[in-house]
């Protein structure tokens, strides 16, 4: 007999061991049923030992083997592994969260119809007159898989109500065959890559299509050697901080750097933070290498796609995996290249549960796995340019825009504390809007905040709306007459009058986009305005078509929120303005200011890309902040420089390296009492600070009250060690606190 040591997803820090008879065939990650109290549930096979601590009568034996899809690669194991060290996460958790969700299930998957289909010799040789008249849809199908090669499953149903038989009759007849060389993509019919239109599945681009966009453009010398540089060390593990501008041509580094390990029989797996912005790259991909196998791996695809994409990459079949962070767990025999795409972005690190950033994770796998990773972007996480300025990291620079005659927009600050405003709106940006409007130009209002206004409010007491179960506001949205609280989903009516002291005029406070569409509906009467927020988009098909018709130049001036300010090329924007950029300078937040550094260099991106020349005009009331000093210059290392030198005087990362133990309770009290607990458990002889237990920035959140406790060292070693000592005495405290660690936070 031996014993099997399984990870199972449970809250406990522990492997679980069941037996399996010696001759049983039976491997480090297989997955295997087993009874956990009065449950069955999914293991993961996890460690293989000869014997068990504990009596053997209390080890019950594996239930079942699932042979249904290939163990987990060692591979994936060690990184999973390292995940839940670093994160001081339970590996059972760690281990079938990364799973898609059918191989979670108990039962084993059932055997997924192929994603496409295909001629056989005898198909091919098949004339299509040999077929009957009138026999209209094979004769279609039989026309339509000449053309293509392959046919996806969806496509051969788009043809006719009946082809899906008609191929069932091919196969009978031994014309045609199941193929999986069709990876499945995001469900959008279509998408804009420049002012072309492309098809998402690979096997609708034509050839025509496919050859105008194959030969290799011709780079740049920053590109050039980019790209030099790191096909010079493509077998080893090196990462690389690729920094450009916007514009500047970070894809086409990708692609060329993805074109070899193609070449090379090799995979790569490429990271985008937003999931919004992988219908256009995923496009842009398959355009440049339409005889590859491409897998999306995204929140959007079904559970069913999701796991035929894994399996695909998983089997080596896809050689470009292209997903969210979500991706950064697939297994990849062959990976030779990681690419994580606007790496700053805060959507790598993800906020409940294992609270892991795939940025920093990618980072590891690429050193198991000793290939090269690429982050890139514009306004680089602070932490990777330290880590760039020690040479932990090597930097390559993309300094300008990649199309010559694309030049940078020219950025203005309008000083609001002397302008008179108009329903938040600065003269000097209402005349520029103007103008854009008499050239035919698009501008784009940018303001980050949905809804009418942030807030309602009474003139008379001051009361304001607040949710009673969050520590935030009411944000009024007046086309619908409620209020909304943006964090916890909460909504009620607008009250008539004051609840506080029955005051009959109450008012909306400050700008949202809702608002800004009245107020520029009514000063440019004419115009064709269009309001792009999470609202105007929760239709699924809603945000493709309206940067269809953004692009289609069908828009005068668009109202975007942080939603627009990434990715989009937009030809005809010449105008960025925004609204109210000041927030940030007054938050509590030390990284408030870097977010808003990156974000309005994003939104400053979006203005000029083509051969119009750009301008931004950013209201603020401290228009000689250094920050936006830097942000005219287009600084990015001046503020960078700027930012590392305030750290280090703090002692903020990355000068120092941090963890929360993060505690929610219904009552505050109970929360703060678990945190003085476990400060009291905390192992003495470590070289880390422990701080006092205080509440959450957002004290309460969806009913529950949020507080933490601050862990901060000089040294990783150390702060790793403390964690990992603790965490065990963590798990003894018990109680009805739920509580969890969150190694190098983000949100305080
Ligand atoms: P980034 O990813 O840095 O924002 P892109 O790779 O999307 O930049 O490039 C911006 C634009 O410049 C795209 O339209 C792209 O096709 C074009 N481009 C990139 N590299 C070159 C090049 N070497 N020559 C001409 N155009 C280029
Ligand atoms: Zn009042
Ligand atoms: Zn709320």
């Amino acid at each position: 007999m031996k014993i099997l040591r399984v990870a199972l997803d449970v809250p406990l820090d522990t492997l679980f061991d069941y037996s399996a008879a010696d001759q049983d065939d039976i491997a480090i990650g297989d997955r295997v049923l087993v009874s956990f109290g009065r449950r069955q549930m999914v293991g993961v096979v996890a460690e293989i030992a000869g014997h068990s601590d504990l009596s053997p009568g209390r080890i019950k034996p594996v239930l079942q083997v699932f042979r249904d899809t290939p163990p987990l690669a060692e591979e994936i194991f060690r990184l999973l592994r390292f995940c839940a060290d670093y994160y001081h996460h339970p590996l059972g958790e760690v281990i079938l969260n990364a799973l898609p969700v059918p191989l979670r299930q108990t039962r084993p998957v059932a055997r997924a119809k192929p994603t496409g289909y295909r001629l056989t010799e005898a198909g091919l040789a098949l004339e299509t007159d040999a077929l009957p008249a009138r026999a209209i849809v094979k004769r279609k199908l039989l026309k339509s898989l000449k053309q293509a090669g392959t046919l996806a499953r969806g496509d051969i149903a788009a043809l006719s109500q009946s082809a899906l038989q008609a191929i069932k009759e091919f196969i009978a007849q031994g014309w045609a065959e199941e193929s999986d060389d069709v990876a499945i993509s995001a469900p959008t019919p279509a998408c804009r890559v420049g002012t072309l239109f492309v098809p998402t599945r690979c096997t609708e681009i034509t050839p025509a299509w496919a050859q105008r966009r194959a030969h290799p453009t011709n780079l740049t010398p920053a590109q050039e050697q980019a790209v030099a540089a790191i096909l010079s060390g493509q077998d080893q593990f090196q990462v690389w901080l690729l920094y450009g501008i916007t514009g500047s041509g970070k894809t086409e580094v990708y692609l060329q750097v993805i074109a070899q390990v193609l070449q090379r029989g090799g995979q790569a797996l490429v990271l985008v933070p937003e999931i919004n912005l992988t219908p256009q790259l995923e496009s842009r991909f398959r355009a440049r290498f339409p005889d590859t196998c491409q897998a999306g791996l995204h929140s959007r695809l079904s559970t069913g796609e999701r796991l035929r994409n894994w399996s695909l990459a998983q089997s080596g079949q896809a050689q470009i995996v292209l997903g969210t962070r979500l991706a950064l767990f697939t297994p990849m025999p062959k990976l030779k290249l990681i690419v994580v795409d606007e790496e700053h972005d805060a959507s790598f690190k993800q906020q409940d549960g294992l609270r892991y950033s795939a940025r920093d994770m990618a980072v590891a796998r690429g050193k198991q796995a000793g290939t090269p990773v690429i982050l890139g972007s514009a306004t680089p996480a602070l932490e990777t340019w330290y880590n760039a300025s020690i040479g932990r990291y090597r930097m390559l620079e993309l300094p300008a825009r990649a199309v010559a005659e694309a030049a940078l927009p020219a950025i203005h600050c309008i000083d609001i504390s002397r302008a008179k405003l108009a329903d938040g709106l600065s003269d000097s940006l209402i005349d520029a809007l103007r103008v854009r409007l008499e050239r035919g130009e698009q501008s784009l209002v940018f303001i980050n905040r949905r809804g009418f206004a942030p807030v309602m409010r009474c003139g008379q007491c001051g009361w304001v709306s607040t949710c009673h179960r969050c520590s935030s506001r009411l944000v009024v949205h007046l086309r619908e007459k409620r209020l909304r609280c943006h964090h916890c989903g909460h909504e009620s009516r607008i009250p008539p009058t004051c609840p506080d002291c029955g005051n009959a005029d109450l008012a909306p406070l400050g700008q949202g986009t809702q608002r800004l569409e009245d107020t520029l509906g009514s000063l440019f009467p004419t115009a064709r305005i269009l309001r792009v927020d999470r609202d105007s988009t929760r239709r699924k098909q809603a945000l493709p078509e309206m940067l269809e018709r953004i692009h289609a130049a069908e828009v005068d001036i668009v109202i975007g929120t942080q939603l627009l300010a990434k990715g989009h090329d937009f030809k005809k924007l010449t105008l960025v303005g925004v609204v109210n950029a000041d927030g940030a300078l007054y938050s509590a937040d030390f990284r408030a200011s870097e977010r808003l550094f990156a974000q309005l260099m994003q939104v400053a991106g979006r203005a000029g890309r083509d051969t119009l020349p750009g301008e931004v005009l950013i209201q603020t009331q401290f228009p000689t902040h250094p920050q936006f000093q830097a942000l005219i210059k287009h600084d990015y290392p001046g503020f960078a420089e700027t930012m590392l030198t305030e750290r280090k005087q703090a002692e903020f990362p990355p000068y120092c390296h941090q963890a929360l133990l993060r505690a929610e309770a219904p009552q505050i009290e109970t929360a703060l009492a678990f945190l003085r607990k476990a400060q009291a458990v905390a192992p003495r002889d470590f070289d880390v600070s422990l701080f006092d237990p205080v509440p959450a920035q957002m004290a309460r959140l969806a009913g529950m009250e949020r507080a933490h406790l601050l862990v901060q060292a000089a040294s990783r070693g150390a702060l790793q060690a403390f964690l990992g000592a603790w965490n065990k005495a963590l798990f003894g405290l018990g109680g009805s606190v739920r509580w969890s660690l969150d190694v190098d936070p983000l949100e305080f």
